[in-house]
């Protein structure tokens, strides 16, 4: 069983081809570099000019043909509509003409699954902190819950709006923590935990309302935020009863991240789970994968009634492949 996986949802546009059995056999993605903003419009372009060169080297690389492809899944949302359109119409368009099942996947719970076939992760939370989303989710009760998020933007937008009123390239996380290295002084930012929910906006602009040297700013945010984050991703932990936390989004390849949470699980004698980069990032593969479990159990849409899902809440879709 080879399924074919379209990711889209915002600068990301990826093709993949996965297995029944997990394995991936290719994963090509294009990243549309943002100067001032994404801007959805242009974002949609980027991957429309690119989609069709994708999805052929994707099927090549998997060194099948397009006979072979059993599945067509695609991410249906939460995302940028001008993005979501092109990369659902090219899903369409492939459904039709090789005539196969078509299945429309979350992108936050592609995220997921990825990380559990990518890791040992059995039953985890997922800490999920990446440009435009952050959530922690866990299944619990048939679907997968948000027990918190962000009331505004996602840290990773933070982080690269941040950077570039500061004159650093996109994206600007990876320079952020190697800025953060050199800071020493924990200048005092506004600590947003709202329940289980956090903030990010107010701290940014606090930071950006201060003339500290940019290290130690740097230094700040990051363990501000940071710190935010394990808070609500422990309390969910003994919330939910679960001993595992899977890492998922670009800004988990923070090494200072990281290394927050493994103190934090080893306090609570439980493990922590990060894939491979290229899996943590927004990736084709993990809508594969995820569109090859849904399909196993039975779900897929037909064309009509596959309108993209913008605001596609993690809690709307029914897991019964678990
Ligand atoms: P994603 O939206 O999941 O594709 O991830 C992209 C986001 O991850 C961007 O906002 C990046 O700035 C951020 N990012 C990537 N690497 C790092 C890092 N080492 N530290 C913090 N943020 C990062
Ligand atoms: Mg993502």
């Amino acid at each position: 069983m080879y399924v074919l996986g379209l990711e889209g949802t915002a600068h990301t546009i990826g093709a993949s081809v996965v297995t029944g059995e997990g394995e991936v056999l290719s994963n090509i993605s294009e990243t549309y570099k943002e100067k001032e903003g994404i801007h959805p419009r242009e974002a949609a372009n980027h991957h429309s000019s690119k989609v069709v060169k994708i999805i052929k080297k994707s099927i090549l690389d998997a060194g099948i043909g397009k006979k072979d492809i059993d599945v067509i899944a695609f991410s249906q949302g939460p995302g940028l509509g001008p993005c979501l359109r092109t990369t659902a119409t090219a899903a369409r368009s492939l459904s039709l003409s090789l005539d196969l099942p078509l299945v429309g996947v979350n992108h936050c719970i592609a995220h997921l699954e990825i990380g559990r076939l990518r890791t040992k992760a059995e039953n985890p939370i997922l800490l999920y902190v990446s440009g435009g989303n952050t959530q922690v989710i866990a299944f619990s009760k048939g679907r997968y819950r948000v027990f918190g998020e962000t009331l505004d933007i996602g840290l990773g937008n933070m982080l690269d709006k941040f950077g570039r009123e500061k004159g650093m390239k996109f994206p600007a996380g990876p320079l952020i923590e190697k800025k953060a290295k050199q800071g020493e002084k924990l200048i005092d930012l506004p600590y947003s935990v709202k329940g289980m929910d956090v903030e990010f906006s107010g701290i940014m602009t606090a930071a950006l309302n201060k003339d500290d040297a940019l290290e130690d700013l740097c230094h700040s945010i990051q363990e501000t935020t940071f710190a935010m984050l394990i808070e609500v991703t422990e309390r969910a932990l003994a919330h939910v009863r679960k001993d595992e936390v899977l890492l998922g989004g670009g800004v988990v390849q923070n090494k200072r991240l990281q290394s927050m949470i493994r103190t934090m699980t080893k306090e609570r004698d439980a493990e922590w789970y990060v894939p491979e980069p290229e899996f943590c990032v927004d990736n084709a593969a993990m809508i594969a994968w995820t569109g090859y479990l849904m399909h196993d159990a039975g779900i897929s849409i037909s064309v009509e009634e596959s309108n993209i899902k913008q605001n596609f809440r993690t809690d709307e879709v029914e897991v019964t492949w678990r």
